[in-house]
């Protein structure tokens, strides 16, 4: 049996990254069992609906590598895959279940259902539906349709029913019915709910695993009666633990949690937003290990999904994505890099492949290049810092100095060349080696934070440096 699986996102909005989690457990199950990968857009919630949100959710999945096998842009057997253009299947399946006697009319008015609502909670029960309309004679159903009252379709929720499945992740659950009220089916605009779109486009897709978070466990035991109403298979269900934010609550674009695309945005790789997801809640051996799109798939498996919760650590993707950066190829990383670089930017061809060489395994995003780089500018020059801070006026005076003038004498501007210069003068100087160095980092390429030096100095070229050590000795 191929497995089937589903992605249902709702374009409700643009989802963080812990939701993209579940599209990325589905898609690596799909294709470690060879399976099927569909996207379904949910959008029966029309108050909800956030225009543009279905494409970024797409391109969310096609940043990732995420290809799906089957969904309304790429077509498949089962469609459509939007289920606002499937209210007919909807209605038809609703009112089969009226027939049988499983759903029924309700006509009540939100009034009415408000007052109750109140009512119980004013004695401290559980708002439910009262059941006024289930006890409606044919008649008096009849009478009311005729006169086109607005209604809904209820489904008879049976009083008192235990409800459990083997989750294939949380063990077996059990869920009572006693506090489910008779579910809504199909909503008086003839759009359906949730519970009803999902299990019949489920069922006709024929997904046959559902993989979801946690949140939807409540959702399940109401989903299970609808399949045994239509007299279905109910597929196998598992629910993967939520993720926490670092205050131990759901987390949210409050902790900082931003979208995928907003951390591409930011600089990070794909590669290591994957890596990084996969490790909240599926375990491996080491849940530091790199591991590409591809290893997932090999060694993915629900098994290794525990129940505990998983905490969203921002520092942990940051180390995924300065890893992942260091296994790009050069040219690879310098392609990628384009994109986060002005049209202006002054160094290419080699030199260019020589910074970004030298900046590989400094940098924890890709737009970090540009920070450590800054020196390439030219026009830099006016910004030289203090160099008091790492050495005293003097000592500035005196080292300082002979190095540019030592410098000023080399002909061949070769990194042995600027080595052995720079090294020699900081000897005869005997001052200590990391403030010399972070006394010419800053007068020459402007921030503590660098590339290694003599190989910067080296691309920066001569006329620049001692352009820039000459600023640095009149203001110091
Ligand atoms: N449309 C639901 C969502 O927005 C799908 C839930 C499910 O997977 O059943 O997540």
């Amino acid at each position: 049996m191929t497995v089937r699986v589903r992605f249902a996102p709702s374009p409700t909005g643009i989802p963080h990254i812990g939701n993209s989690r579940t599209a990325l457990f589905n898609w690596l199950f799909a294709k470690h069992y060879q399976g099927k990968f569909i996207v379904r857009i949910e959008d029966t919630d029309r108050k909800r609906l956030v225009p543009g949100s279905q494409e970024k959710i797409m391109e969310i999945l096609d940043v990732l590598g995420l290809k799906e096998d089957e969904s309304y842009r790429r077509g498949g057997p089962y469609g459509p895959y939007i289920q606002s253009q499937r209210l007919r299947l909807y209605q038809k399946y609703a009112h089969q279940l009226i027939r049988e006697g499983k759903a029924y009319y309700c006509f009540c008015s939100p009034e009415r259902l408000a007052k109750i609502r109140k009512e119980q909670q004013k004695k401290g029960l559980i708002p439910k539906y009262d059941r006024h309309c289930l006890h409606l004679s044919k008649e008096e159903v009849e009478k009311k349709l005729r006169s086109g009252q607005k209604y809904v379709i209820r489904l008879k929720v049976p009083d008192d029913k235990d409800i459990s499945w083997s989750d294939l992740i949380q063990g077996k659950i059990t869920i009572n019915t006693v506090n489910i009220d008779d579910q809504i089916l199909l909503k008086s605009d003839g759009y359906p709910t949730y519970h009803l779109a999902v299990v019949i486009d489920d069922h006709l897709m024929k997904v046959n695993y559902i993989l979801r978070g946690s949140e939807w466990i409540s959702s399940t035991p109401k989903h299970l009666l609808l399949y045994q109403a239509f007299g279905w298979q109910p597929p196998k269900f598992g629910h993967f633990p939520l993720i926490l934010g670092p205050d131990k609550s759901k987390l949210s674009k409050r902790h900082g949690a931003k979208s995928v695309l907003d951390y591409i945005e930011e600089g990070y790789l794909p590669e290591a937003l994957v890596n990084f997801m996969a490790f909240l809640g599926w375990n491996y051996e080491d849940n530091s290990a790199i591991l590409t799109l591809e290893k997932l798939v090999k060694f993915f498996d629900l098994s290794h999904i525990g129940k505990s919760n998983p905490i969203f650590d921002r520092q942990k993707l940051d180390y995924f994505n300065r890893e992942h950066i260091r296994r790009l190829p050069l040219t690879e990383l310098a392609k990628r890099l384009k994109r986060y670089l002005p049209a202006d930017y002054p160094l290419k061809g080699d030199k260019f492949s020589r910074l970004v060489e030298l900046c590989q395994p400094r940098m924890t995003n890709l737009k970090n290049f540009l920070s450590l780089t800054e020196f390439v500018y030219p026009q830099k020059i006016v910004e030289i810092k203090d160099l008091t801070k790492y050495l005293k006026a003097a000592e500035v005076r005196e080292v300082v100095k002979s190095i540019r003038q030592r410098l000023a004498k080399v002909d061949k501007w070769t990194l042995p060349s600027i080595k052995g210069t720079i090294e020699k003068e900081m000897k005869r100087s005997g001052l200590s080696r990391g403030k010399v160095f972070m006394a010419l980092r800053v007068a020459i390429l402007i921030r503590p934070v660098t590339p290694p030096l003599f190989e910067s100095i080296a691309l920066l070229g001569k006329e620049l440096t001692l352009q820039r050590l000459d600023v640095a000795l009149n203001r110091n």
